[in-house]
């Protein structure tokens, strides 16, 4: 089965494409034209996952699926939540997250935090969604290399690592997103 991915995120292609097998073959945005920014302008995860998988469709004609993931931090009222990308301002940037997060709970013992994961699927004209979580603790500072976003400073539940020290295949067994798209995976190959 021939589906979009609505993300330029290169990590998470091939992320997603590592899962997802030989099964399905999965497009990126630039394999079908798409080279311009797709809104994600909604308050919740579940509103901008399928306010993107929609765009697509809608435009490009495509059966497609979008996420949207947030790392909520329990002592923080689940910041950064829906503002993950973006905490530390509009340049996005991974180090400038982590350091806003890690200031924030220097003085907090308190350190559990979940990542969950929503992706929209739109299939011939109608949205499934699926959610994927993952629980674990924010640690007190970066540890590891591998990853990307808040790799280096989370630590899953069960592991006494972060997520940046994680093996790829590992992480994608047990993570937000992985969890998420193994439903996904599971939804489309009944209808196969
Ligand atoms: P997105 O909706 O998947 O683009 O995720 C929003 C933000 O959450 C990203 O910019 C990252 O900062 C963070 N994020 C998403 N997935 C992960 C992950 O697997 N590890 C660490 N950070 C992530």
């Amino acid at each position: 089965m021939e589906l979009v991915f609505a993300t330029n995120n290169q990590h998470k292609l091939k992320e997603l494409q590592a899962i997802l097998g030989n099964e399905f073959h999965l497009l990126s945005l630039k394999d079908i034209g798409c080279n311009e920014e797709i809104p994600e302008e909604q308050e919740t995860l579940v509103g901008n996952a399928s306010q993107k998988a929609f765009f697509i469709y809608n435009k490009y004609g495509y059966n497609c699926f979008a996420d949207d993931t947030g790392l909520e931090i329990e002592a923080l009222n689940g910041e950064p939540g829906v503002y993950s990308a973006r905490y530390a301002g509009e340049e996005k940037s991974a180090e400038a997250n982590m350091k806003k997060v890690l200031d924030k709970m220097a003085k907090i013992n308190r350190r559990n935090a979940r990542f969950k994961t929503v992706i929209s699927l739109i299939l011939n004209g109608e949205e499934h969604l699926f959610e994927g979580i993952v629980e674990g603790k924010i640690l007190p500072e970066k540890k590891g290399g591998s990853g990307f976003g808040y790799d280096p400073i989370f630590q899953p539940e069960g592991f006494d690592y972060s997520f940046a020290e994680m093996e790829l295949s590992q992480k994608n067994k047990i993570s937000h997103r992985g969890r998420a798209v193994q439903k996904l995976v599971a939804y489309l190959k009944e209808l196969a």
